[in-house]
């Protein structure tokens, strides 16, 4: 449903809008409110209508690290995956990138992968948007170079809830494995990436290769979320998990991947709560057999209460 009066405006801010089809795990309740804005000037919008109907605001990327409660989310959720845009520059023997929060990670892997470069590797299979990636500070096991969204960045912008846009060198945000932190209460819109331009010719082989070999080691088949849970220092989650006999377990329609021990599937239907009693048995059980605590790396959005 649009609401009238925002709807003479170019952005429509829809009402009760189920989210699982906007996330990667398919699962979760309806947004009372729902907008996909495409632009600044939209997202000022969004803002200034949750502003005026004292809506709390929630940021949904690509959706692909999120648990949404089966209670849905109250307030307005701005879902920014259509917030897209990519610009690059080659000077000086530098590749320099310029692109809104809702970039998919698989068109900035484009402009790497056109020309060649070692950042097409590390990008190839990762899902979810580009302010996702700078959020949760994505990474992977391999030894690539880079191995962590951002080693990739130089500096972000971001927007607070009152519409104002300011500009955050790296240096000034903390940066973590699997977060970024520093950039909060704001919404992280544009991000400017560089990496050396030195081509190399090998580089769509082996981002072929690697694509394979997360195909055999990964359910990707199925909606996940990809890891569940971080690795705590010291040891391998997936090992943990596996190790305590726990692929194949099930609550409902959600079950520890019988490929991959750190990712839960969704069988058919799994609903939230499914999966996080699967998450909270899991937890419970690796800490009674091997006294190791693990954190999850998911985020929860919307009402748990
Ligand atoms: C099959 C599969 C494989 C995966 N493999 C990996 C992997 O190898 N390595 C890895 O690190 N991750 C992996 N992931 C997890 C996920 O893809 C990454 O964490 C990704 O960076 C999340 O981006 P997203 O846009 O989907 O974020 P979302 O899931 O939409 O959001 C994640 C969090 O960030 C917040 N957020 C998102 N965008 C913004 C913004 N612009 N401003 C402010 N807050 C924002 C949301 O509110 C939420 O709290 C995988 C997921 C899947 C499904």
């Amino acid at each position: 449903m649009t609401d009238g009066s925002w709807g003479l405006m170019s952005l429509n801010i829809l009402k009760n809008v189920n989210l699982a089809r906007y996330t990667s795990w398919m699962i979760g309740g309806d947004a009372e409110h729902f907008c996909l804005p495409l632009n600044v000037e939209q997202l000022k919008q969004a803002l200034e209508y949750a502003k005026t109907n004292s809506l709390p605001i929630t940021i949904l990327g690509g959706g692909s690290n999120v648990l949404i409660s089966d209670k849905g989310v109250k307030g307005l959720t701005i879902c920014l995956r259509r917030f897209s845009e990519i610009k690059h520059e080659i000077k000086d023997g530098t590749i320099y990138i310029d692109c809104l929060a809702g970039t998919a990670k698989s068109e900035l892997l484009k402009v790497f992968l056109k020309n060649q470069l070692a950042p097409a590797l590390f990008l190839a299979g990762l899902p979810g948007d580009v302010g996702g990636g700078v959020v949760m500070n994505a990474g992977v096991a391999e030894m690539f170079e880079p191995r962590e969204f951002m080693e990739l960045v130089d500096s972000i912008e971001v927007m607070s809830f009152d519409g104002e846009i300011k500009s955050i060198q790296k240096k000034d945000l903390e940066v973590k494995y699997r977060h970024t932190n520093g950039w909060q209460p704001h919404i992280v819109i544009r991000a400017k990436i560089s990496w050396p331009a030195e081509p190399n010719t090998e580089i769509l082989a082996k981002v072929r290769e690697a694509n394979k070999i997360r195909l055999s080691k990964q359910p990707l088949d199925m909606p996940s979320c990809g890891s569940v849970f971080k690795n705590p220092e010291g040891h391998k989650v997936a090992q943990l998990i596996d190790q305590c006999g726990l692929k194949g377990f099930k609550i409902g329609s959600a079950q520890v991947s019988l490929k991959h021990a750190n990712f839960i599937v969704n069988l058919n239907k799994a609903t939230a709560a499914d999966t996080w009693n699967l998450i909270l048995h899991v937890q419970k059980i690796v800490k009674e057999k091997t006294n190791v605590d693990i954190v999850t790396e998911v985020i929860r959005l919307g009402d748990w209460s």
